[in-house]
């Protein structure tokens, strides 16, 4: 049984859909590609809020951006669990303003990132 909080289980689902549909060798796993194929789902997210879309059309849209995510983890070779939670941390030492009106986490200039 999947334990659905469990990252390991949804990047072994996103693995078998690699596989399944042989990404890596049909070029799926090209960065170039995959950032192309992000940004086209970042807008389909864009485009439910703007167009006030539900909330189950809004919620499918970022499954689709997580996913790519996750692939492009497994395209690029890197551990993306390790860098949500090293991310975090570094998120949880910085320092928060409001600018026009809304609230922003930065590091404000100290450094990039
Ligand atoms: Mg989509």
């Amino acid at each position: 049984m999947k334990n659905a909080d469990s990252y390991a289980e949804m990047l072994q689902a996103v693995q078998e859909f690699h596989d399944r549909h042989e990404f890596e060798k049909y070029v799926g796993e090209d960065m170039v590609y995959r950032v192309a194929l992000m940004a086209e789902e970042l807008g389909e997210i864009s485009a439910c809020v703007s167009k006030g879309r539900s909330i189950d059309q809004l919620s499918e849209e970022c499954a689709d951006l997580l996913i790519l995510l996750l692939g492009s983890a497994i395209a690029a070779k890197f551990d993306l669990n390790e860098a949500f939670w090293r991310k975090m941390e570094k998120l949880s030492g910085r320092s928060s303003r409001m600018i026009k009106g809304r609230i922003r986490v930065s590091d404000f200039g100290e450094s990039h990132g």
